[in-house]
């Protein structure tokens, strides 16, 4: 299987650019929830602590896919990029496209659910 790697590289790596500037932006958002007593009304505060708890997995997500790119920068380095880490089958090229940060296959991803 013929992949295209330097095509791959550069897309892994401005993705992760991309992702590190959203994590860096986030830092300013992603603070303790003040519990202000006295202006904030109880069910706005649990608005605001719901926000963080989404803003957190968002965050939790994005730094999880920074280093799924790490590791497929090393595959791809070591010529081991498009392979399942699993089963060691080629990773289909759509879903390669699609996300390049996947290190497993299809059915791999299915099966681990
Ligand atoms: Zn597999």
């Amino acid at each position: 299987m013929e992949i295209d790697t330097p095509f791959y590289k550069k897309r892994l790596k401005s993705r992760r650019e991309e992702l590190l500037a959203m994590l860096e932006t986030a830092k300013e958002t992603v603070k303790p929830v003040e519990l202000d007593q006295s202006s904030v009304g109880r069910l706005s505060r649990m608005d605001a602590m719901q926000a963080q708890e989404m803003a957190l997995a968002l965050e939790r997500r994005r730094v999880e896919e920074v280093s799924r790119i790490g590791a497929a920068l090393i595959r791809l380095e070591k010529g081991e990029y498009g392979y399942c880490l699993n089963c060691e089958e080629p990773i289909a090229p759509k879903r390669l496209n699609f996300n390049p940060s996947v290190l497993t296959c299809i059915e791999c991803a299915s099966k681990k659910g």
